[in-house]
């Protein structure tokens, strides 16, 4: 029945997931805006005003897709920029150092990213960067991040812990971990209407707008596998994370998760 989970093997798993951003990367924004009734936009800023982007930062952005966190970080110093720019005038020439990396295992989403970019006028930024790679994986060197941010990502993950463990590797000391990920809902009376919102209408917009009814029940299904707040926070403390907390937001629709290398 669609209220069942289907048993899917981890080879099964990643061509599942390889499938699902191949065959929505062009419908990607429509689709997130209709699914989460826009407030992804919100979510995702809340994510970055919680890692309190700096100039000359560098940060990376685990399956980063279609550059939405990416762009705001990128904003986000901009303005911390201005303001320190007004105080204490900085040489016209003197090269800007900040680095973000947008990493993500898709070229497609990369490449709906990279437009998007060009869109908003960051084409051929120095600062701005696409890496197509794996979490489990990073090509990074160690200590090299002061920030690491997966959005919406490591539930698709096949092995979380070996992206946390990567995630840890990559920060330097003191560098921060933030993660915002679909989590779980306890609160009665809303449980019921999300389990409704998650298992009927979801699928359904998948079916009529993305025409693919069968990759938005997984991702349903796997939201609903992805371990709960508390056990995620083991998790990221278990990869070596310091000051692991959690933020709920919408009762638990989503969390953040944050933390620190120390
Ligand atoms: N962070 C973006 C956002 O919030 O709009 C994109 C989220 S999208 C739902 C999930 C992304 O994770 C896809 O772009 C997918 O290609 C990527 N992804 C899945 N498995 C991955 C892995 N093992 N390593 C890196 N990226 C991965």
């Amino acid at each position: 029945t669609s209220f069942g989970f289907r048993e899917v093997s981890e080879e099964q798993k990643g061509k599942l997931v390889g499938d699902v951003f191949h065959s929505v990367a062009s419908k990607y924004d429509l689709m997130n805006d209709l699914m989460s009734l826009g407030l992804h936009r919100l979510w995702k800023d809340r994510l970055v005003s919680k890692l309190r982007p700096f100039p000359g930062m560098q940060h990376l952005d685990v399956a980063g897709g279609t550059g939405d966190v990416a762009f705001n970080v990128l904003e986000a110093i901009n303005r911390v920029e201005q303001r320190s720019l007004e105080v204490l005038p900085r040489d016209a020439d003197e090269e800007d150092e900040t680095r973000v990396y947008v990493c993500d295992i898709n070229p497609s989403m990369l490449e709906v990213g990279k437009q998007r970019a060009k869109k908003r006028g960051l084409e051929g930024l120095p600062s701005l960067r696409w890496v197509e790679g794996n979490a489990e994986q990073l090509e990074f060197k160690d200590e090299s991040m002061d920030g690491y941010t997966i959005a919406f990502g490591i539930r698709n993950v096949t092995h979380i812990d070996k992206a946390l463990k990567e995630a840890y590797r990559v920060l330097k000391k003191g560098g921060r971990f933030l993660c915002l990920e679909l989590s779980h809902v306890s609160m009665p009376g809303f449980k019921q209407i999300y389990d409704l919102y998650s298992f009927a209408v979801i699928p359904a917009i998948g079916q009529y707008v993305a025409k693919d009814r069968e990759s938005y029940q997984y991702l349903v299904e796997s939201a609903r596998k992805f371990p709960p707040q508390e056990r995620f926070a083991a998790m990221i403390a278990e990869a070596g994370f310091q000051d692991v907390q959690y933020e709920n937001l919408v009762g638990g629709v989503v969390a953040i998760h944050s933390a620190f290398k120390l």
